[in-house]
């Protein structure tokens, strides 16, 4: 079992189908407000291509000849540039480990799942030091974070309300050079169950740059309602 295996645990996490698909939907239409964020349903969690490979895509996605979608190109090419980065890193670093663990060499390009595991077929034939092991763990632990936040970006929600700074209520959305409705959105991650990382949350105003965290943008929003309601209840009925 790869429980008790760390380094078989960690070379896994790379090479095989992961659990937990990328989050795609932009939440943008909801009423919900954002307090109410913890109530908010996850969508079912889908099975994703395995981290390496995941990798190799998001670099093949803008380089990999005339069919990709020239018009995603200026907004993807930051995550293809950071995505070949990494993968360079991790195939210089591969290369060396099968250099030391005497991995035969084959044909000049292997994807580097094919080179993870061939690394890891050979260290089994001759055991690794407990420390060199541990250090093996730590890097291969530390690429699959490096993966997911690579290719995971925060999710973000738009909220309905007004910037309780400014008041703003339209912003100007360079990409689409338009006017847009409900400038203030809240950045936030998910832990494994999909649930909301609250206090890791931020929050920005698209329209006057304020920003705060997440949980003193919820006090704001639901001070303001207090507020407006204590205002009714003084003016008392209007009819
Ligand atoms: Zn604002």
């Amino acid at each position: 079992m790869s429980d008790d295996n760390p380094l078989l645990a960690a070379v896994e996490a790379l090479v095989k189908p992961q659990k937990r698909g990328r989050w795609i939907e932009r939440v943008a239409d909801t009423q919900v407000p954002f307090y109410a964020i913890e109530l908010v349903k996850a969508p079912t969690p889908m099975v994703a291509d395995p981290l390496l490979e995941q990798l190799e895509s998001a670099i093949g996605s803008s380089m990999g000849g005339s069919t990709s979608g020239a018009s995603l190109k200026s907004q993807s090419s930051p995550l293809n540039a950071r995505a070949l980065m990494k993968a360079l890193q991790i195939a210089s670093e591969l290369r060396r480990w099968s250099r030391v663990a005497a991995v035969e060499p084959r044909s000049p390009r292997r994807s580097l799942i094919n080179e993870l595991r061939a690394w890891h077929t050979a260290t089994l034939k001759r055991a690794l030091e407990p420390d060199q092991e541990t250090s093996h763990v730590r890097q291969l632990r530390s690429w699959a974070r490096d993966i997911e936040a690579l290719l995971d970006p925060p999710r973000s929600r738009e909220l309905p309300d007004p910037c309780p700074e400014n008041g703003c209520t339209d912003w100007w959305d360079r990409d689409t050079r338009e006017r847009m409705t409900r400038p203030v959105v809240v950045r936030y991650r998910v832990d494994d169950d999909e649930q909301p990382l609250i206090d890791t949350a931020t929050a920005s105003c698209r329209s006057c740059g304020h920003s705060w965290n997440a949980r003193e943008l919820a006090w704001e929003l639901q001070e303001i309602e207090r507020l407006a309601a204590a205002k009714i209840a003084l003016d008392g009925p209007t009819q």
